[in-house]
């Protein structure tokens, strides 16, 4: 199925096009069409399975760039996968002006993520703990938060995280859209998809 089925606009379609991205993959084309229709989902889908991009461009969808406000947030297990994340996104995200997308993760210096907090965000990409450390500093502002995305979550909560994860979604509106993302589908991501999701969409690829 083409991008051009999709309610995106002609300039994100032309840049999709500049990307190589012709047709969607399957975990696109089955959770795009509920995600940009605002459903919570949770899909279990493998790294190479163009999951990125289907949230990335469910996330998009709703930002608005005229607002210097954290509209979405994505939290995931490593800082190397939080920085392919950001930039995925970025080139999805190069047909919206002044886009903003930042990194937000441990073993980096807070100095410059406090000065870019300040500067403004449209976007946060994060580790768990370095977002709860900013959340506790009051760094970081989570009440506009309309889009959360947690991406290959039972890795974070293998890696301990699911406490942090726990207070950090307390922080964020509930009326919200969430997405969670898991290759497998152990009993802490089932009380995840319980605590956090509304009435999920569930895909399996
Ligand atoms: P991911 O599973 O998100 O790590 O994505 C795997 C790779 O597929 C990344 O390099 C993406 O840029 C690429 N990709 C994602 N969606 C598409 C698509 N619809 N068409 C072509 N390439 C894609």
């Amino acid at each position: 199925t083409s991008f051009a089925s999709l309610p995106l606009s002609d300039a994100f379609l032309a840049n999709l096009e500049t990307l190589g991205y012709s047709t969607m993959t399957p975990i696109q084309a089955e959770s795009l069409p509920p995600v940009l229709e605002g459903r919570d989902l949770i899909a279990q889908a493998q790294t190479g399975s163009g999951k990125t991009a289907a949230f990335g461009i469910g996330l998009l969808y709703t930002i608005n760039p005229a607002w210097f406000a954290t509209q979405a947030l994505v939290m995931c297990p490593t800082r190397e996968l939080a920085d392919q994340v950001a930039n995925e996104l970025r080139r999805l995200g190069r047909s919206i002006a002044n886009l903003k997308v930042l990194v937000l993760t441990g073993g980096s210096p807070m100095r410059p993520q406090i000065a870019s907090l300040e500067h403004g965000a449209h976007v946060v990409v994060g580790t768990p703990g370095r977002i709860r450390d900013h959340l506790s500093r009051k760094t970081l502002d989570l009440s506009s938060i309309r889009t959360l995305v947690l991406d290959e979550a039972d890795r974070m909560t293998d890696m301990g995280f699911y406490d942090d994860i726990a207070a950090i979604v307390k922080e964020c509106p509930k009326r919200r859209q969430t997405l969670l993302f898991s290759a497998t589908y152990p009993d802490d991501i089932r009380h995840a998809t319980e605590a956090f999701l509304a009435d999920p969409v569930e895909v399996v690829i």
